[in-house]
Protein backbone atom coordinates (compact mmCIF):
# COMPACT_ATOMS: atom_id res chain seq x y z
CA UNK A 1 0.00 0.00 0.00
CA UNK A 2 2.67 2.23 0.92
CA UNK A 3 6.73 2.53 0.13
CA UNK A 4 7.47 3.49 4.18
CA UNK A 5 8.19 0.68 5.81
CA UNK A 6 4.96 -0.86 7.37
CA UNK A 7 4.34 -0.37 11.75
CA UNK A 8 2.04 -2.83 11.25
CA UNK A 9 1.49 -5.84 8.38
CA UNK A 10 -1.42 -8.08 8.64
CA UNK A 11 -1.16 -11.09 6.37
CA UNK A 12 -3.84 -14.03 5.67
CA UNK A 13 -6.11 -12.98 9.00
CA UNK A 14 -9.14 -14.79 9.01
CA UNK A 15 -11.94 -15.36 11.52
CA UNK A 16 -14.74 -18.05 11.93
CA UNK A 17 -17.19 -18.95 14.44
CA UNK A 18 -18.15 -21.79 14.56
CA UNK A 19 -18.29 -23.41 10.78
CA UNK A 20 -19.37 -19.57 9.57
CA UNK A 21 -16.35 -17.58 8.35
CA UNK A 22 -16.86 -13.54 9.48
CA UNK A 23 -13.38 -12.88 8.06
CA UNK A 24 -11.60 -14.62 5.48
CA UNK A 25 -7.90 -13.90 4.47
CA UNK A 26 -7.38 -10.31 4.95
CA UNK A 27 -3.93 -8.63 4.25
CA UNK A 28 -3.05 -5.36 4.59
CA UNK A 29 -0.08 -3.03 5.62
CA UNK A 30 -0.42 0.00 7.92
CA UNK A 31 2.80 2.34 7.49
CA UNK A 32 4.38 4.52 10.78
CA UNK A 33 2.18 7.28 10.52
CA UNK A 34 -0.46 6.05 8.25
CA UNK A 35 -4.48 6.41 8.79
CA UNK A 36 -6.13 3.11 7.28
CA UNK A 37 -9.69 2.68 6.67
CA UNK A 38 -11.46 -0.58 7.28
CA UNK A 39 -15.23 0.48 5.50
CA UNK A 40 -18.16 -1.54 4.47
CA UNK A 41 -22.15 -2.51 5.59
CA UNK A 42 -23.55 -3.90 8.99
CA UNK A 43 -22.41 -7.73 9.13
CA UNK A 44 -19.50 -7.30 6.51
CA UNK A 45 -16.60 -8.48 9.90
CA UNK A 46 -15.34 -4.89 10.41
CA UNK A 47 -15.27 -5.91 14.23
CA UNK A 48 -14.46 -9.35 13.74
CA UNK A 49 -11.24 -8.28 11.79
CA UNK A 50 -9.97 -5.66 14.78
CA UNK A 51 -11.55 -8.24 17.11
CA UNK A 52 -8.39 -10.36 15.29
CA UNK A 53 -6.39 -8.40 15.39
CA UNK A 54 -6.05 -8.53 19.17
CA UNK A 55 -6.77 -11.92 19.45
CA UNK A 56 -10.16 -11.62 21.66
CA UNK A 57 -11.65 -14.23 18.73
CA UNK A 58 -10.14 -17.36 17.51
CA UNK A 59 -8.71 -16.38 14.45
CA UNK A 60 -5.63 -17.70 12.19
CA UNK A 61 -2.91 -15.36 10.84
CA UNK A 62 0.11 -16.52 8.29
CA UNK A 63 1.85 -12.91 9.80
CA UNK A 64 1.12 -10.26 12.10
CA UNK A 65 3.92 -8.05 13.26
CA UNK A 66 3.70 -4.70 14.52
CA UNK A 67 7.42 -3.48 14.12
CA UNK A 68 10.08 -5.66 15.35
CA UNK A 69 7.03 -7.72 17.18
CA UNK A 70 5.39 -10.52 16.28
CA UNK A 71 2.17 -9.97 17.25
CA UNK A 72 0.45 -13.21 16.72
CA UNK A 73 2.25 -14.37 19.87
CA UNK A 74 1.23 -11.57 21.91
CA UNK A 75 -1.66 -12.15 24.82
CA UNK A 76 -4.63 -9.98 23.92
CA UNK A 77 -4.06 -8.36 27.42
CA UNK A 78 -0.67 -7.33 27.12
CA UNK A 79 -1.38 -5.31 23.40
CA UNK A 80 -1.38 -2.19 25.04
CA UNK A 81 2.22 -2.95 26.43
CA UNK A 82 3.33 -3.37 22.53
CA UNK A 83 1.49 -0.15 22.18
CA UNK A 84 -1.44 -1.05 20.71
CA UNK A 85 -4.72 1.00 21.64
CA UNK A 86 -8.14 0.23 20.87
CA UNK A 87 -11.31 2.10 21.14
CA UNK A 88 -14.40 -0.29 21.23
CA UNK A 89 -17.64 0.19 19.43
CA UNK A 90 -20.22 1.11 21.94
CA UNK A 91 -17.44 2.55 23.81
CA UNK A 92 -17.38 0.54 27.21
CA UNK A 93 -16.64 3.44 29.45
CA UNK A 94 -16.75 2.81 33.05
CA UNK A 95 -20.39 4.31 33.54
CA UNK A 96 -19.81 4.36 37.66
CA UNK A 97 -16.35 6.06 37.72
CA UNK A 98 -15.39 9.47 36.85
CA UNK A 99 -14.49 10.73 33.75
CA UNK A 100 -10.80 11.37 35.48
CA UNK A 101 -10.73 7.60 36.84
CA UNK A 102 -11.92 6.17 33.37
CA UNK A 103 -8.79 7.98 31.48
CA UNK A 104 -6.62 6.82 34.62
CA UNK A 105 -7.26 3.24 34.02
CA UNK A 106 -6.45 4.00 30.64
CA UNK A 107 -2.71 4.46 32.28
CA UNK A 108 -3.12 1.36 34.29
CA UNK A 109 0.30 -0.12 32.75
CA UNK A 110 2.17 2.55 33.39
CA UNK A 111 3.63 3.80 36.44
CA UNK A 112 1.87 7.12 38.27
CA UNK A 113 4.85 9.79 37.46
CA UNK A 114 5.24 12.99 35.95
CA UNK A 115 4.73 12.08 32.38
CA UNK A 116 1.32 9.88 32.93
CA UNK A 117 0.31 13.22 34.90
CA UNK A 118 0.90 14.85 31.57
CA UNK A 119 -0.54 12.49 29.15
CA UNK A 120 -3.71 13.41 31.42
CA UNK A 121 -2.87 16.75 30.66
CA UNK A 122 -2.82 16.30 26.88
CA UNK A 123 -6.10 14.10 27.06
CA UNK A 124 -8.12 17.03 28.57
CA UNK A 125 -6.11 19.36 25.87
CA UNK A 126 -7.66 17.28 23.20
CA UNK A 127 -11.05 17.00 24.99
CA UNK A 128 -11.29 20.41 26.94
CA UNK A 129 -15.11 19.46 27.91
CA UNK A 130 -13.43 16.06 29.69
CA UNK A 131 -11.45 18.68 31.74
CA UNK A 132 -14.78 20.53 32.90
CA UNK A 133 -17.15 17.08 33.69
CA UNK A 134 -13.34 15.52 35.00
CA UNK A 135 -15.48 14.76 38.39
CA UNK A 136 -18.70 14.02 36.76
CA UNK A 137 -19.37 9.87 36.49
CA UNK A 138 -19.04 8.86 33.39
CA UNK A 139 -22.78 7.78 32.90
CA UNK A 140 -24.02 10.54 33.12
CA UNK A 141 -22.02 11.70 29.82
CA UNK A 142 -24.00 11.90 26.47
CA UNK A 143 -23.06 9.02 23.42
CA UNK A 144 -20.74 11.86 21.84
CA UNK A 145 -18.97 12.61 25.27
CA UNK A 146 -18.66 8.98 25.95
CA UNK A 147 -17.08 8.65 23.01
CA UNK A 148 -14.57 11.30 23.31
CA UNK A 149 -13.92 9.72 26.74
CA UNK A 150 -12.96 6.17 24.69
CA UNK A 151 -11.05 7.74 22.77
CA UNK A 152 -9.26 9.68 25.24
CA UNK A 153 -8.82 6.87 27.71
CA UNK A 154 -7.50 4.45 24.59
CA UNK A 155 -4.24 7.63 23.91
CA UNK A 156 -3.17 7.10 28.00
CA UNK A 157 -1.33 4.39 27.11
CA UNK A 158 0.63 6.18 24.83
CA UNK A 159 -0.15 4.27 21.47
CA UNK A 160 2.17 4.07 18.63
CA UNK A 161 -1.09 2.31 16.52
CA UNK A 162 -4.86 2.86 17.68
CA UNK A 163 -7.44 0.62 16.09
CA UNK A 164 -10.95 2.82 16.62
CA UNK A 165 -14.21 0.71 15.81
CA UNK A 166 -17.06 2.81 14.99
CA UNK A 167 -16.51 6.16 16.53
CA UNK A 168 -19.24 7.79 15.00
CA UNK A 169 -21.78 5.31 15.63
CA UNK A 170 -24.86 7.16 16.60
CA UNK A 171 -23.35 10.69 16.75
CA UNK A 172 -24.22 14.05 15.45
CA UNK A 173 -23.39 15.16 12.04
CA UNK A 174 -20.99 18.11 14.54
CA UNK A 175 -19.77 15.66 16.90
CA UNK A 176 -18.52 13.48 13.73
CA UNK A 177 -17.05 16.50 12.72
CA UNK A 178 -15.36 16.82 15.90
CA UNK A 179 -14.14 13.08 16.03
CA UNK A 180 -12.85 13.78 12.28
CA UNK A 181 -10.60 16.53 13.70
CA UNK A 182 -9.32 14.30 16.69
CA UNK A 183 -8.17 11.90 13.85
CA UNK A 184 -6.73 14.43 11.79
CA UNK A 185 -4.98 15.40 14.44
CA UNK A 186 -3.48 12.84 16.12
CA UNK A 187 -2.55 11.89 12.62
CA UNK A 188 -0.30 14.72 12.23
CA UNK A 189 1.42 13.78 15.61
CA UNK A 190 2.08 11.04 13.94
CA UNK A 191 0.10 7.95 15.57
CA UNK A 192 -0.41 5.37 12.78
CA UNK A 193 -4.82 4.38 13.21
CA UNK A 194 -7.22 1.55 11.84
CA UNK A 195 -10.35 3.17 11.67
CA UNK A 196 -13.27 0.71 10.87
CA UNK A 197 -16.38 2.69 10.29
CA UNK A 198 -19.88 2.35 8.34
CA UNK A 199 -19.62 6.25 7.57
CA UNK A 200 -17.50 5.95 4.57
CA UNK A 201 -17.16 9.97 4.01
CA UNK A 202 -15.83 10.40 7.49
CA UNK A 203 -13.40 7.34 6.79
CA UNK A 204 -12.48 8.59 3.33
CA UNK A 205 -11.52 12.30 4.65
CA UNK A 206 -9.29 10.71 8.01
CA UNK A 207 -7.75 7.71 6.41
CA UNK A 208 -5.47 8.04 3.45
CA UNK A 209 -5.84 4.51 2.94
CA UNK A 210 -9.09 2.29 2.49
CA UNK A 211 -10.13 -1.44 2.18
CA UNK A 212 -13.67 -2.11 1.40
CA UNK A 213 -14.70 -5.19 3.09
CA UNK A 214 -17.87 -7.59 1.63
CA UNK A 215 -18.72 -10.49 3.11
CA UNK A 216 -15.67 -11.02 5.46
CA UNK A 217 -12.92 -10.52 2.39
CA UNK A 218 -11.27 -7.52 0.74
CA UNK A 219 -13.65 -6.17 -2.56
CA UNK A 220 -11.56 -3.51 -3.13
CA UNK A 221 -8.80 -1.42 -1.59
CA UNK A 222 -6.26 1.97 -2.67
CA UNK A 223 -6.21 5.27 -1.71
CA UNK A 224 -9.13 7.00 -0.23
CA UNK A 225 -9.18 9.81 -3.19
CA UNK A 226 -9.70 6.84 -5.78
CA UNK A 227 -12.62 4.72 -3.46
CA UNK A 228 -14.62 7.89 -2.91
CA UNK A 229 -15.44 8.41 -6.55
CA UNK A 230 -15.47 4.62 -7.19
CA UNK A 231 -19.29 3.53 -8.19
CA UNK A 232 -18.26 0.19 -6.79
CA UNK A 233 -18.06 1.20 -3.32
CA UNK A 234 -21.75 2.36 -3.48
CA UNK A 235 -22.45 -0.88 -5.29
CA UNK A 236 -21.41 -3.01 -2.60
CA UNK A 237 -23.10 -0.74 0.21
CA UNK A 238 -26.13 -0.26 -0.89
CA UNK A 239 -26.29 -4.00 -2.73
CA UNK A 240 -27.26 -2.69 -6.06
P1 LIG B 1 -21.32 -4.12 12.44
O1 LIG B 1 -21.16 -2.91 11.62
O2 LIG B 1 -22.74 -4.54 12.63
O3 LIG B 1 -20.53 -4.10 13.73
P2 LIG B 1 -19.22 -5.71 11.28
O4 LIG B 1 -18.84 -5.39 9.89
O5 LIG B 1 -18.37 -5.18 12.36
O6 LIG B 1 -20.72 -5.30 11.54
P3 LIG B 1 -18.87 -8.26 12.54
O7 LIG B 1 -19.46 -7.79 13.83
O8 LIG B 1 -17.42 -8.52 12.48
O9 LIG B 1 -19.27 -7.29 11.36
O10 LIG B 1 -19.65 -9.59 12.12
C1 LIG B 1 -19.31 -10.34 10.93
C2 LIG B 1 -20.18 -11.58 10.87
O11 LIG B 1 -19.84 -12.44 11.97
C3 LIG B 1 -21.67 -11.28 11.00
O12 LIG B 1 -22.35 -12.19 10.15
C4 LIG B 1 -21.96 -11.57 12.45
O13 LIG B 1 -23.31 -12.00 12.62
C5 LIG B 1 -21.01 -12.71 12.76
N1 LIG B 1 -20.55 -12.72 14.17
C6 LIG B 1 -19.97 -11.69 14.82
N2 LIG B 1 -19.66 -12.06 16.09
C7 LIG B 1 -20.05 -13.35 16.23
C8 LIG B 1 -20.01 -14.32 17.29
N3 LIG B 1 -19.46 -14.00 18.47
N4 LIG B 1 -20.52 -15.53 17.06
C9 LIG B 1 -21.05 -15.86 15.86
N5 LIG B 1 -21.12 -15.02 14.80
C10 LIG B 1 -20.64 -13.77 14.98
Amino acid sequence: MNEAPAALSVRNLSVHYGGVYAVRDISFDVAAGEAVGVIGANGAGKTSTLKALLGLVPRTVGGLRFGDTDLAKVKAHDMVRHGIGYVPEGRHVFVGLSVEKNLLLGAYCRPWNKATRSRLDEAYDLFPMLRDMRGRLAGALSGGQQQMLAIGRALMSRPRLLLLDEPSMGLSPKLVEDILAVLQRLHREGLSTVLVEQNAKLTFEAASQCLVVENGAVALSGTSQELQHDPRVRKIYLGL
